[in-house]
């Protein structure tokens, strides 16, 4: 209910927007605002343009630019997936994590900027390629963001802003992990209704589908949340850098 709730709460706090938004954002006020993001508890933070493609048909998103936002879930309870104790995490960190983000946008209309709050259920933008344009981790077999922070335990979300001097994120220090996967491949072979696509479905625009929604929302709706994906990860129980190191080097001895 509070997630709906402040789902809600995002859409009606648009109205509070400033007439006469300032549009650059000081070194200084940029710190402030990173300091509060973070005593939220949210654990990644990255700043990237949007774009369309990676906006759902039918939404819209007030600003062009994303403060893209991640929090940690808590590890113990997705190793035990699926059961309750990952259900509970999941859903305390969709919350928490729709809390802060309101919280952000309403801090940022304290200082004169727009903003609008994306909640992390039911996003209006692919969240796993927004962040990995903004520079926080990368896109995984399967369909989730893998981060150096908490590898794939944790949720996303966004606060879309038109302030035009954020620090965007430019390249991919990540891109490394898809090709990765293609060694793995272990939430492919685990997933329980097989919901996830051996080779991705490549849409015209370039977007790609790695996950049969259909297969894996009613299964997740079942089985609390599921999440076996991200348990079986690992980059869920591994460092981030001795994966990397690892696979770098049988890259090298090929
Ligand atoms: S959440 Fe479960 S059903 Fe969905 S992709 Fe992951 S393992 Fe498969
Ligand atoms: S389980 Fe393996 S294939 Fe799936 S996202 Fe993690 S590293 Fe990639």
């Amino acid at each position: 209910m509070s997630c709906i709730k402040n789902t809600k709460q995002a859409i009606f706090d648009l109205e509070d927007n400033v007439k006469e938004p300032r549009k650059k954002i000081e070194k200084e006020e940029l710190e402030d605002l990173e300091t509060f993001i973070r005593s939220l508890n949210v654990s990644g933070i990255g700043y990237t343009k949007v774009p369309q493609e990676y906006i759902f048909k039918n939404k819209a998103i007030a600003f062009e630019n994303a403060i893209v936002l991640t929090m940690n879930m808590d590890n113990k309870k997705v190793s035990v997936a699926p059961s309750t104790k990952t259900s509970q995490t999941i859903w305390q960190t969709y919350d928490n994590l729709g809390k802060a983000a309101n919280k952000i946008a309403r801090y940022l209309r304290t200082k004169g900027f727009n903003s609008h709050a994306s909640h992390p259920l039911g996003g209006i933008a692919l969240y796993p390629r927004l962040a990995e344009k903004a520079g926080i981790g990368g896109f995984g077999k399967s369909g989730l963001l893998i981060t150096p922070i908490n590898g794939g335990t944790l949720r996303l979300a966004a606060v879309y802003t038109d302030i035009d001097n954020l620090p965007l994120n430019e390249g991919n220090d990540h891109g490394w992990i898809m090709e990765y996967c293609k060694t793995c491949m272990r939430c492919f072979k685990e997933c329980p209704p097989g919901a996830i696509f051996e080779k991705p479905i490549v849409h015209d625009n370039g977007r790609e589908t790695h996950i049969d929604n259909e297969k894996c929302f009613p299964y997740f709706a079942d089985n609390y949340g599921c999440t076996v994906c991200i348990k079986v990860c690992p980059f869920n129980y591994t460092d981030y850098e001795t994966i990397k190191e690892g696979f770098e080097k049988r890259q090298k001895t090929r």
